[in-house]
C-alpha cells in the first residue's frame, strides 16, 4: 500500500477539517492538502516524465509546503529524499548525487546557494522553489489518481547524521512507515482530529516522520512562522492553537522547560512532548516532569529502524510510587509492539538481564537497508536483526537502558567505563549545564576518562568530589576541559570525534 493512502483517506472522510497551518493561520484543508499533492504527483509524472521509484529530494527549512511536496511525490510513486535544511549546501550535493535524485524542491532561503551545484550533478534535472512561478505551475498541472505501490517498495531514503564519513542512504519502505506510525498509536501516544502536531525540529527527520500519524487521524499540522524551535513562540503557539504535540530532542526539550519554569506559562496547551534521539539525563527528566506535567514520551529510535526501537510511556514516566522509577526514567522504555527487542554478547547470543551487551532489533519498521551499499547492509542487518551498534541492558520487566555508542564505551585498566554514566553523575551539579565524557588513550590505562564541561563555577575539584560520592573511583576523570560550548552536529548530537581533537590542542586541568 502507498503511504499517501493514508491522505486520500482523511480528504474522504475528513474533507473540511482544517489540516495546514502556518502559525495560527489555516491554510487548507484535508481535501485541498489532498487535491494539491496530486496535482504536484501529475506534474512529476506527466510533465516531468518521472518513472516510478525515481528520487525527488526536499532541501527545505520548513514550510507549509513542505507536507504537498512530500505527499505529491509519493502520490506520484517516487521516492522521497528529505534532506536536512540545516547541513551545509555541499553536503546536500553528495546526498543528491548519491540518490542519484532527479529533481528538487528547495527552499526560497537555501535556492541562491544551491542553484550553482546542480550543474555537477547530471541526474537532477529541474530544481523548484515553493512561493515561485514556477512552482505555482505545478500546481496548475493536471492532477493524477494516487499510484500503486507495493508495501516493500521504496519511499523515503533518509541518510544518517553520518558523525564520521559521509552519511548513508537509509531505504525506508511503505511498510516500515506504516509499521512505524502504527506503532505510534500503540506506544507514544492516541491522535484524535482535533489534535495539533507542530513542527519544531526538521520535517525531514523525526519530527517529519510523525506526520503519518497525524494525517492519518486528520490532526491539524502547525509549522511555525519562525520555521523552527523558538520557545516562546511555541508557547504562545501552545496557547493560542491547543492541543498541541511535537517531537524535540532532549536539548531542545530543556530549553522550553526553562521557558515555560522561567515565565510561569500554563503548559495545558501541550498534549504531548515526545523526545529522544540522544539521551536526556535523569535530572532533566525529574525538572521536565515537574515543569511540563504529564505530557512527555520518550522514544529511542534510529535511521535504521525510525522512531522504533522503544518507548518510555506517559504513564511510566509519570509513576513516581514505582520502586524502580528512577531507574526506569533512567531507561528508554520497552520494546514498541511491532519490534523485538535483544541484547546480545558479540556473536548475537542473548544475554542475560542486566548484562550489557550490543542491542538489535527486529520487526516491520526495520529499513530494507543502505542504498548502494551492500556491505554495510550485511553488517548492519544479519540473519534479520538489526545491529544497532547501541550498547544497553534488558531488566526482567523488559526495560532497556542505553549505555553508550559501542564506540564511545572507554575501557581503562581493562574495565569498561560508559560515558553516559560518568555524564549523569557531572550534570548533579548546578553549575554544569552540559557534558560529554570521552575516552584519551593512554599508555599505562589504555584509555582514561576525560570530561568536557559546559558551564562556569564548577572546578575540577568540585566535580572529583561529586564522583568519589557516585560512582567508583577508576570512573573518574582524570581531566576535566571547560568549554563555553560543546561541538554539535547539525542535528544538534555531541560530535565526541571533534572533543577527542582538543587532546592534541589542550592539555586541560588536572584533578
Ligand atoms: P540517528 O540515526 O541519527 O537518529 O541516531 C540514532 C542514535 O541516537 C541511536 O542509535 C542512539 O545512539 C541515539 N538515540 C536515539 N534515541 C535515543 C534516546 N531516547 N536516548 C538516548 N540515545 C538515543
Amino acid at each position: 500500500m502507498n503511504i499517501a493512502q493514508l491522505l486520500v483517506r482523511s480528504a474522504t472522510v475528513y474533507p473540511t477539517q482544517p489540516a495546514v497551518f502556518f502559525g495560527e493561520r489555516c491554510l487548507f484543508d484535508y481535501r485541498t492538502l489532498a487535491a494539491r499533492a496530486a496535482c504536484i504527483g501529475g506534474y512529476l509524472r506527466n510533465t516531468l516524465g518521472l518513472a516510478p521509484g525515481e528520487r525527488v529530494a526536499a532541501f527545505m527549512t520548513n514550510c507549509p509546503e513542505y507536507l504537498e511536496v512530500l505527499y505529491g511525490i509519493w502520490w506520484a510513486g517516487l521516492v522521497a529524499v528529505p534532506v536536512n535544511a540545516k547541513l551545509h549546501p555541499r553536503e546536500m550535493a553528495y546526498i543528491l548525487a548519491n540518490a542519484e535524485a532527479s529533481c528538487l524542491f528547495v527552499s526560497a532561503d537555501h535556492a541562491a546557494d544551491v542553484m550553482p551545484l546542480l550543474d555537477a550533478i547530471p541526474s537532477v534535472k529541474r530544481a523548484f522553489t515553493p512561493g515561485s512561478a514556477d512552482y505555482a505551475n505545478i500546481l496548475k498541472a493536471a492532477p493524477i489518481g494516487l499510484q500503486h505501490r507495493a508495501a516493500d517498495d521504496l519511499a523515503w531514503l533518509f541518510y544518517t547524521s553520518g558523525t564520521t564519513g559521509h552519511p548513508k542512504g537509509v531505504m525506508q519502505t511503505h511498510r516500515n512507515l506504516l509499521a512505524m506510525t502504527t506503532c505510534y498509536f500503540s506506544d507514544v501516544d492516541p491522535v484524535d482530529p482535533g489534535d495539533a502536531i507542530v513542527y519544531a525540529a526538521p520535517i525531514s527527520h523525526g519530527a517529519g516522520l510523525y506526520n503519518f500519524a497525524h494525517v492519518l487521524k486528520a490532526a491539524r499540522h502547525v509549522v511555525p512562522e519562525s520555521g523552527g524551535f523558538d520557545t516562546a513562540e511555541l508557547v504562545a503557539l501552545s496557547a493560542r492553537v491547543g492541543r498541541l504535540s511535537m517531537f524535540a530532542a532532549p536539548t531542545m526539550v530543556k530549553r522550553l522547560v526553562e521557558h515555560v519554569a522561567g515565565s510561569g506559562t500554563d503548559p495545558a496547551g501541550f498534549k504531548t512532548i515526545v523526545y529522544g534521539g540522544g539521551p536526556m539525563y535523569v535530572e532533566d527528566i525529574r525538572q521536565a516532569l515537574d515543569v511540563m506535567g504529564n505530557r512527555l514520551v520518550q522514544i529511542y529510535g534510529q535511521g535504521e529502524c525510525p522512531m522504533c526501537i522503544t518507548s518510555l510511556s506517559r504513564e511510566q514516566l509519570a509513576d513516581r510510587s514505582h520502586p524502580r522509577w528512577l531507574e526506569r526514567i533512567a531507561s528508554v522504555g520497552v520494546a514498541q509492539s511491532l519490534v523485538e527487542v535483544c541484547v546480545t554478547d558479540t556473536d548475537g547470543k542473548p544475554l542475560p538481564h542486566g548484562e550489557t551487551g550490543e542491542i538489535l532489533t527486529r520487526g516491520d519498521p526495520v529499513m530494507a537497508g543502505y542504498w548502494h551499499n551492500p556491505e554495510a547492509t550485511a553488517k548492519t542487518i544479519r540473519d534479520g536483526w538489526l545491529w544497532t551498534g547501541d550498547l544497553g541492558s534488558l531488566d526482567a520487566d523488559g526495560f532497556l537502558t542505553l549505555k553508550d555508542r559501542s564506540k564511545d564505551v572507554i575501557i581503562s585498566g581493562g574495565s569498561n567505563i560508559y560515558p553516559r554514566e560518568v555524564e549523569e553523575v557531572l550534570l548533579k551539579h548546578p553549575a554544569v549545564r552540559e557534558v560529554s565524557v570521552v575516552g584519551r588513550a593512554d599508555p599505562e590505562w589504555g584509555e582514561v576518562v576525560v570530561a568536557f564541561v559546559v558551564g562556569s563555577g564548577a572546578d575540577a575539584a568540585q566535580l572529583d568530589a561529586l564522583c568519589l560520592e557516585h560512582i567508583a573511583r577508576f570512573k573518574r576523570p582524570k581531566e576535566y576541559h571547560f568549554l563555553d560550548a560543546l561541538p554539535k552536529n547539525n542535528y544538534g548530537k555531541v560530535l565526541k570525534t571533534e572533543l577527542r581533537k582538543h587532546f592534541q590542542a589542550n592539555q586541560g586541568s588536572k584533578s
